[in-house]
């Protein structure tokens, strides 16, 4: 990769991040009149802390990397939207995403004025190792997701690796579903491949999309620049204190993830059975791809019943698709039984 100070947006080498009253003083005080707040405590009359610190530390031991290499967004898509911002001057630089994927990366990418590269995948979903390192040359960022959304497959460790050195940006590898993944995360190796981020979420296997909390994981020299950009206090109180306090019940989530993978098996095994579902596409997510003759049809058949589904349909690569999220197992008994009638 390139040197990051080289990565960085040129007009942004030498910003001075905003300072908040709580970024200048640290210690010990019990009158606190430097932020001009509502003095009149109600639980909430106070900033948070803009650097969440303590919160970090618990993500930190689960995750297994220190707290200077980690960043925490109102969602990933915070995060994918500081990384644009950070690394692309508008209207110059390019991006690169596989494609089909996420997609964040090509709004993020418009609202910025940024060009996206889309490198479209093979037919059966693998990656093009060669095709990508040899297409993204130049982009200042490279998007992989894995497991990818919508097509609900990982990729190559090692293929992800050899395109991050290859690359001389920085490879973003969106770990939105890892917790539901056979692979490993790929963040162990944030140290001896310094272009890499891991961006993972609380939003799916953690079971707290509502209270909007994404991370990166990075080496400590590009976390401290992502944490010169963003805005003051983007994690909010409520959501640092949420996400604290759940984190204590980690035996939970993780029963929920075995739950949500048995019910994933079964939902396969069913679907696999059925004659004119042409395609169940293996899953390493919490949803299932499926290709079925007459696909918007039978969307609108779920939706009768009161069951909504994501038809992926108009994505690259992906005629007559339906995405399926991994639900409840009385919601999976519903929507398999709504499939029978519908074939039937
Ligand atoms: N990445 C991927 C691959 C996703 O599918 C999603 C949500 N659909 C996100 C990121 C966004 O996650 P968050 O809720 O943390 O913004």
């Amino acid at each position: 990769m390139k040197n990051l100070n080289e990565l960085i947006r040129p007009d942004l080498q030498d910003i001075k991040p905003y300072s908040s009253a709580r970024d200048e003083f640290e210690g010990e005080a019990s009158i606190f009149l430097d932020a001009n707040e509502n003095p009149f405590e109600n639980g909430v009359n106070r900033y948070p802390d803009p650097l969440q610190r303590k919160l970090k530390e618990r993500i930190g031991d689960i995750k297994g990397v220190s707290v200077n290499q980690l960043f925490l967004g109102n969602g990933s898509d915070e995060c994918i939207d500081l990384l644009f911002r950070l690394f692309c001057v508008p209207g110059k630089d390019r991006v690169s995403a596989i494609s089909p994927s996420y997609g964040m990366y090509s709004v993020s990418a418009k609202i910025n004025n940024i060009e996206l590269n889309e490198i479209l995948l093979n037919e059966d979903f693998s990656l093009p190792v060669d095709q990508i390192i040899e297409s993204s040359k130049g982009s200042k960022l490279l998007f992989i997701c894995s497991p990818n959304n919508p097509t609900a497959n990982s990729f190559e460790v090692g293929d992800m690796l050899r395109i991050a050195r290859e690359f001389e940006g920085i490879v973003v590898i969106d770990e939105a579903y890892i917790d539901f993944s056979d692979q490993p995360s790929l963040s162990k190796f944030i140290q001896e491949q310094s272009n890499l981020v891991i961006s993972q979420t609380l939003s799916k296997a953690y079971g707290m999309a509502g209270i909007r909390l994404g991370l990166m994981i990075a080496s400590t020299e590009l976390i401290g620049w992502v944490n010169k950009v963003k805005p003051p206090y983007n994690i909010n109180l409520l959501t640092q204190n949420f996400a604290l306090q759940k984190l204590q019940h980690i035996g939970q989530t993780e029963k929920e993830i075995l739950l949500i993978k048995e019910e994933r098996s079964r939902l396969e095994k069913f679907l696999n059975a059925e004659s004119r579902i042409l395609n169940v596409y293996p899953s390493d997510a919490n949803f299932i791809l499926i290709r079925v003759e007459g696909a918007d049809d039978l969307y609108d058949y779920l939706i009768k019943k009161g069951v909504v589904v994501r038809n992926r349909s108009k994505q690259p690569l992906c005629s007559n698709t339906l995405r399926l999220t991994v639900g409840t197992p009385e919601e999976n008994n519903k929507l398999m039984e709504f499939i029978n009638t519908y074939f039937s």
